[in-house]
């Protein structure tokens, strides 16, 4: 059983998980870009009730393309984006990548929404593509 932890850039909001993450995917979707001020964010994806948060998060709302609720969550104190939970899948929760204390053991296996991958970015890495949200 892997065991991992994260955090927030000042260390005000903490996580802790056990278990290998469902799935893990680069987005490449715009809200993404906004979120991480990057090209893409990377994410993983797993049973909510597998991870323990501690401290205050505030939380953004906006409807996904798919018109389910899309909740991000970010640090009260210094911002990091570091969780989003959707109606769609409310038993399970994102987590972004670079949060974690070590994100070096993670695989990603597939790009999502990307549409909207910024041209100036190459992807050769062989992985799946989709162009909108993966396929269930
Ligand atoms: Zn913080
Ligand atoms: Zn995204």
């Amino acid at each position: 059983m892997t065991h991992f932890s994260g955090g927030c850039l000042c260390g005000a909001v903490r996580y802790v998980g056990k278990g290998k993450p469902e799935l893990t995917f680069y987005c490449h979707c715009v809200d993404c870009q906004k979120e991480s001020g990057g090209a893409f964010s990377v994410e993983i994806y797993l049973e909510r009730n597998v991870v323990t948060i501690e401290g205050d998060t505030v939380e953004y709302d906006v409807e996904g393309e798919t018109g389910n609720r899309v909740t991000r969550e970010f640090c009260a104190v210094c911002g990091c984006p570091l969780f989003l939970v959707s109606d769609g899948y409310p038993e399970h929760i994102c987590i972004k990548a670079g949060s974690l204390d070590d994100a070096s053991w993670l695989t990603p296996e597939m790009h999502i929404y990307t549409a909207s991958k910024l041209p100036w970015l190459q992807i050769n890495d062989g992985l799946p593509q989709f162009e909108g949200d993966m396929e269930e």
